[in-house]
């Protein structure tokens, strides 16, 4: 439920592993033409369960595989610290820089392809769910009319997002996420290639980051790469005193890139923010447009499974956009739960194995990023527990064959 990057990842899973009567329920009224998103991170771990899932290749027309990933200092642009990512650290698997959008609709091609056009039901906002006594649940639906709906399932996944309502009944006391004293920014900009073309780099001054990857080979007539950017500033910086407008913002919420400017122009001798490989200032000042990132922390549930309902993504384990984590983990959570209801013969045993291997591990990355928040590190594949030998020996999250239930 959800047909974002977790939810497509899902329902591919789902009909790979055999289990073929997949719906999937989204409350926006159309996916594509124009994707919609900026850049995220796919780690190898992640581009692995793509692969396995005969994805590799629609995988890497949607960005740029990552070589290096190096820190800097914001303030003069020294190099801190940098080191090899993907196949360049060795790992079987690339990372990818890819543009959130494309990687949706390749996702969403590949289910309409494999399982169908009516497995995909758009202008369906789920509005809450019953638990249906004897192992049943039934989801409940909007549309944009005022019309409703509900349909029954033997399991509900809430793969909607950071502003889950899944999540929202299932822990009504919860309220609203974390505000941990950030605004947040992101954008895409046509820009000329820096350092390697595929270098992903962090920098910071201890109250700012700026996070930036090109999402595109450059093109052969200008000579510039789609680039994204992420750039996160103090709110006690913020223009607007009172309440962060990020606070109730979604990922499709445009803001003012003067303000954005405002953060990363300072007085002085790098009044720019221009290393002269990287101008920081052009990047925000061309942007195609600059959106505020939604307020991702949140902390770790103890729980994420009530009945027949699981919850899967950011909406299990929202986490901070700069960690550069949410998509992957998502992807991972979809294969091990495909893996567990593939070849475990209860639904409630193998939920219960999903959840046991999936939320210790992505709780300990909700817990780095936030401690990470005003340091420049982030997560990434270190956080995510990950090295080359430990992928390479684990066995794979594929189910051969079908189960009949
Ligand atoms: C429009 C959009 C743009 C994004 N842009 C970026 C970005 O630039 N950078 C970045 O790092 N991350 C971005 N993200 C978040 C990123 O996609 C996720 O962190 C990550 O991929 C995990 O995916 P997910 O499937 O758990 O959540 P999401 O990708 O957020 O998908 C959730 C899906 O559920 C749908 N949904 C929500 N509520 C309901 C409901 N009640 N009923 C039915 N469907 C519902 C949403 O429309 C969405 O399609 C964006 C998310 C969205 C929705």
């Amino acid at each position: 439920m959800g047909a974002g990057i977790g939810g497509l990842a899902a329902a591919l899973s789902l009909h790979d592993a055999g289990l073929g009567d997949v719906r999937v329920a989204e409350a926006a009224p159309a996916l594509g033409p124009r994707p919609v998103g900026g850049g995220v991170c796919l780690l190898p771990d992640a581009v692995r369960e793509l692969t396995e899932l005969g994805l590799g290749d629609a995988v890497d027309g949607c960005g740029v595989a990552t070589e290096e990933l190096a820190y800097y200092d914001l303030s003069g642009g020294t190099r801190v610290w940098a080191e090899p990512r993907g196949l360049a650290a060795g790992y079987r698997w690339p990372q990818y820089s890819v543009h959130r959008g494309e990687l949706q609709m390749a996702l969403y091609n590949a289910v309409l392809a494999r399982m169908g056009t009516d497995v995909v039901r758009t202008g369906a906002r789920l509005t809450g769910y019953v638990q249906i006594p004897g192992g049943a649940v039934e989801a409940l639906f909007a549309d944009a009319y005022g019309g409703t709906h509900s349909e029954w399932a033997d399991l509900l996944v809430g793969a909607d997002g950071v502003h889950s309502m899944v999540r929202a009944q299932m822990n009504p006391a919860e309220g609203a996420p974390i505000c941990n004293g950030k605004v947040m920014w992101r954008g895409t900009t046509l820009a000329e290639p820096f350092l390697t073309g595929r270098s992903m780099i962090m920098a910071g001054d201890g109250a700012r980051k700026f996070v930036c990857h090109a999402l595109s080979a450059p093109d052969p007539r200008t000579g510039k790469a789609l680039t994204n950017w992420v750039a996160e500033a103090p709110l006690a910086e913020h223009a607007v005193s009172e309440l962060p407008v990020s606070a109730i913002g979604d990922w499709t919420r445009e803001a003012d890139r003067a303000e954005v400017l405002g953060h990363f122009t300072l007085h002085g001798r790098h009044a720019s923010r221009d290393f002269g490989w990287l101008d920081i200032r052009g990047l925000i000042e061309d942007s195609i447009a600059v959106y505020e990132c939604p307020p991702i922390d949140r902390d770790p549930l103890a729980g994420w499974t009530h009945g027949r309902v699981t919850l899967l993504g950011d909406a299990a384990h929202p986490m901070h956009p700069i960690a550069s984590n949410g998509a992957s983990q998502a992807i991972l959570d979809a294969r091990v739960l495909a893996h567990a209801l593939g070849t475990v013969h209860s639904i409630d045993d193998a939920l219960a194995q999903y959840e046991a291997l999936r939320r210790p591990a992505t709780a300990a990355l909700q817990l780095t990023s936030m401690a990470a928040s005003g340091e420049i590190a982030v997560a990434g594949e270190h956080a995510a527990g990950v090295d080359p030998r430990a992928l390479d020996e684990r066995g794979s999250y594929g189910v051969r064959g079908s189960v009949a239930r």
